[in-house]
């Protein structure tokens, strides 16, 4: 018997952005730990080679792909290797994110707007292209795109990574409606403040350990990759539990 409360993911190809650390590292973990291969994405190598013994320990095979997320090319190219080795896509988990600085909308640097919109939109949308095909051929392709509470919150000084989240939040939900009728499930979901490098660079003042682990928080995100999830278009929110509504203007 499996020793993880997880769905059996045996046979299942996962994409893992922001693989090395973070919430991203424990969802590939898990994921690889429930039987799927995972494709293993982030910058820097000795994450994913720590997170590629690990997955071993568990039982587990992983593909580690060092990559830049604002090289495009890349994105492209991650897309046009999975159809030739696996043929499809099962899980795509877009995870990677940057925060950018804290700062007044008015007084944020050109140079860092662009960063942020890049690896946080541009190039979700860009995998988003590069992986729905490959999505469509699996029997019960699953996308997650990783949100924030600033998505919605809009507090002050946080101007460019909310509008980053909202960016992939609207992104994913108009992805859902075009896919509606076929097997594809996609939604966003907010992971709440968790224990990792980008909450301590956010708020350093903050005490870590009063903070959920990663491990955690990514075991309560695997659910909407299961292939019997029905929802599809919404927004899970890990520390409410549930989906929330989204709520029409009119
Ligand atoms: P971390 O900073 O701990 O990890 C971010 C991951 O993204 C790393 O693996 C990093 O890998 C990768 N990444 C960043 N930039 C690039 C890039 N240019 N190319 C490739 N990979 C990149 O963040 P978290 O784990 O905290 O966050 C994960 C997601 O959850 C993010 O989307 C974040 O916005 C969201 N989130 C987090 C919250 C929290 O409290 N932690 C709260 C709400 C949302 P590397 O540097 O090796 O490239």
């Amino acid at each position: 018997m499996p020793s993880h409360p997880f769905p059996d993911f045996s046979g299942k190809v996962a994409l893992v952005t922001g693989a090395s650390r973070g919430i991203g590292y424990h969802i590939a973990l898990h994921i690889a730990s429930a039987g799927a291969h995972v494709i293993a994405v982030a910058r820097t190598v000795g994450g994913l080679e720590e997170l590629d013994d690990n997955i071993k320990k568990a039982g587990g095979t992983a593909t580690l792909v060092p990559l830049d997320l604002s090289d495009m090319a890349g994105i492209d190219r991650i897309g046009g290797a999975i159809h030739e080795r696996w043929g499809k896509l099962d899980i795509l988990v877009a995870n990677a994110g940057i925060l950018g600085t804290i700062s007044p909308v008015s007084h944020v640097e050109a140079k860092v707007f662009d960063k942020v919109m890049t690896v946080n939109v541009t190039a979700t949308w860009r995998l988003i292209r590069a992986t729905d095909p490959l999505l469509r051929l699996s029997e019960a392709g699953r996308a997650i795109i990783l949100s924030s509470g600033a998505a919605h919150s809009c507090k002050a000084f946080w101007g460019p990574y909310a509008a980053s989240k909202a960016a992939v939040e609207a992104l994913a939900r108009s992805w859902a409606a075009e896919t509606v009728n076929s097997a594809l499930r996609i939604n966003s979901v907010n992971p709440g403040a968790t224990r990792t490098a980008m909450r301590a660079l956010a708020m350093p003042g903050e005490d870590p350990d009063a903070l959920p682990h990663p491990s955690d928080v990514a075991a309560k995100i695997l659910p909407l990759a299961d292939p019997a999830l029905a929802e599809t278009g919404k927004l899970f929110d890990v520390p409410k539990g549930r989906f929330l509504d989204y709520r029409s203007p009119q």
